[in-house]
């Protein structure tokens, strides 16, 4: 079953980790892409993986800061332009910043990433809303993350941006629902991306596969999440299968959150 023919979904971040999983298997399964990420390269080689597994799907490549109101319009702008609707949107653009105790967190690294995770999401939100609610359908998924729905310490930036995310999604879902439109947010927990190698080569250099290793042993799954998990469960919840689920936070961290 194809689940995404004749669909158009936005998907940010869409150069790398999460965002690349969840386009191939948007992909794999019929839909009309706007990939938008600040890294070109990363773009490419998702747009090669596109076309390695689903030839003919159409894909738009935007190069674009979440964290710029404009930019953000304009990519919103572009997809209706080209594609004429949006019935997807996968609002999962963000960095981890760096680690420190709230002490020690400098202003300009917190407002970075709260900029990004946050100010990004809302933007995203804001302007694909407008058109969703024009249309009377449409399917949002935010990525926040286990560090959105609990402590994990060292990230003040990182947890107020993903709390922030929780907070926008649950706040939307009321207001649009009468619409048709869906907002959901996902809570990932340690999926090993790009981003989750950096943070832990922040912790041991070359060492960061062993240090991973002892990272995941208090995990109930004793493992990192892989990102095609992320890609089916994105793909799910912005289909029309889950159209009644709205204003949810759903875990996928191998149970880390409920021990
Ligand atoms: P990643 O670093 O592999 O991918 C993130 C992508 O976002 C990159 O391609 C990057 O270029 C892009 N990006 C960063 N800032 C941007 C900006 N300002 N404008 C446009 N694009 C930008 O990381 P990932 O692990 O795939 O993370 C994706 C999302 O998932 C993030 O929001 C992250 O916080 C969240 N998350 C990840 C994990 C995990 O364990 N990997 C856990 C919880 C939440």
């Amino acid at each position: 079953m194809k689940r995404f023919e004749e669909k158009v979904v936005i998907v940010t971040g869409a150069g790398s980790g999460l965002g690349q999983a969840a386009t191939l298997q948007l992909a794999e399964e019929g839909a009309k892409l706007v990939l938008v990420d600040l890294n070109e390269a990363g773009l490419k080689e998702t747009e090669e993986k596109v076309a390695a597994i689903a030839p003919q799907a159409e894909v738009l490549l935007i190069a674009a800061n979440v964290a710029d109101e404009d930019a953000v319009k304009g990519f919103v702008d572009a997809t209706v332009d080209k594609f004429g609707k949006i019935d997807g949107f996968f609002n999962n653009a963000g960095i981890e910043g760096k680690q420190n105790l709230t002490e020690d967190f400098g202003i300009d690294e917190f407002q970075k990433v709260v900029s990004i995770n946050l100010n990004g999401v809302f933007y995203g939100m804001k302007y694909v809303l407008k058109v969703m609610k024009e249309q009377g359908s449409g399917s949002i998924v935010n990525t926040a993350s286990v560090g959105g729905i609990r402590g994990v310490g060292n990230q003040s930036g990182y947890a107020a941006s993903k709390h922030g995310v929780v907070g926008l999604t649950r706040n939307s879902a009321i207001e649009y629902g009468q619409f048709g439109v869906s907002i959901k947010a996902i809570a990932p927990g340690a999926i090993m991306t790009p981003m989750v190698e950096g943070s832990l080569r922040q912790i041991d250099g070359d060492n960061w596969e062993e240090v991973g290793k002892e990272f995941v042993k208090p995990n109930p799954m004793r493992r990192f999440g892989k990102p095609e998990e992320v890609g089916y469960l994105v793909a799910f919840l912005l289909s029309n299968q889950a159209d009644f689920i709205n204003g949810v936070v759903v875990p996928i961290d191998g149970g880390q959150s409920y021990k």
